[in-house]
């Protein structure tokens, strides 16, 4: 090994010292210098990259885990404040199906935080953060009246708590600038604020909830943020079992879209650039399944046809 670099050194210095005014001599490295060299690339060569993908993963997690604390529950906290909370004394039903078909996504941005329990804090993060600029337009996810328009400066800042036509409540906090007063009808879709960094934010971004009669539900169970729709056109609310959104994933998908296909017995509209094979998959169920169901003799969809699941 050593012989091997002396006579590289060697035939490559014979070069270079026909080009250079230096020495043979000076450019020669002590022998002792590339037994460092050595030593070092022995060391790198002992890092495991495993241990050094745990290592990532677990910093990445810390740097997720410290962006933001999960904003207080709204609902709890001011209970005894009916315009925000009206629902504590309610008979909430056992099962409710709405509607979701007439959607609009808040805002385009992607997902920062998910919905969840957060350990160190010991609470639940009963929103989905979207990532915003201060400035964006943040608009209604369905139609309905403003309920609220109010400043809660521990948590959600501005806030605007619309009250929708299908029975959910959707909330949306850091707001910068409100665009609607409390009272106003609002189509889905129309701007109803501007996004911002105000209550306890630690960068701009709009915290959004889906709330049925005050029960947070996991907006990811009823929107598909990452292709921006929803998963199917109607959600089945189950005061029994609601909670099972909280865990909801983009990885628990077909689990989650197969309970709610098997208890709704729902539809789904066709959207552009769906096969069979795709809605199949996103509803855990099989193609065959969906042809049976509706009487299909081939493959081919249109956009906007309904498919029973
Ligand atoms: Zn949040």
């Amino acid at each position: 090994m050593q012989f091997n670099i002396v006579k590289i050194s060697a035939s490559l210095l014979l070069g270079l010292a026909a080009l250079l005014p230096a020495t043979a001599q000076d450019l020669r490295r002590p022998a002792q210098h590339n037994a460092n060299h050595e030593d070092l690339l022995a060391m790198q060569k002992n890092v495991s990259s495993e241990i050094k993908l745990k290592e990532t993963l677990d910093y990445m997690d810390g740097i997720f885990k410290e962006e933001e604390a999960p904003e207080n529950d709204l609902y709890e906290t001011y209970k005894n404040d009916r315009t925000v909370n009206p629902f504590r004394n309610s008979e909430v039903p056992a099962t409710a199906t709405i509607d979701v078909s007439e959607y609009c996504m808040p805002t385009m941005g992607y997902v920062t935080s998910p919905y969840g329990y957060r350990p160190r804090f010991r609470r639940m993060h009963k929103g989905i953060d979207l990532k915003v600029q201060i400035g964006d337009t943040i608009r209604a996810a369905f139609s309905g009246y403003v309920r609220l328009t109010n400043f809660e400066r521990r948590g959600y800042g501005n806030y605007v708590i619309l009250s929708h036509n299908n029975g959910f409540e959707t909330i949306y906090g850091h707001l910068s600038k409100f665009l609607v007063k409390s009272g106003q009808y609002v189509k889905a879709g129309t701007p109803i604020a501007l996004g911002g960094n105000t209550g306890r934010s630690t960068g701009p971004h709009l915290h959004f909830e889906t709330r049925f009669m005050g029960y947070a539900i996991n907006p990811a169970a009823i929107f598909d943020f990452e292709n921006k729709t929803t998963h199917t056109d109607t959600y089945t609310f189950n005061k029994a079992n609601y909670q099972n959104a909280r865990d909801y994933s983009p990885k628990s998908k077909s689990s989650l879209a197969s309970k709610s296909t098997k208890s709704t017995g729902g539809t789904y509209r066709v959207k552009s650039g769906d096969t069979l094979g795709k809605i199949a998959k996103a509803h855990g169920t099989t193609v065959a399944a969906i042809k049976r169901a509706n009487g299909l003799k081939n493959d081919n969809i249109s956009i906007g046809q309904r498919l029973k699941l």
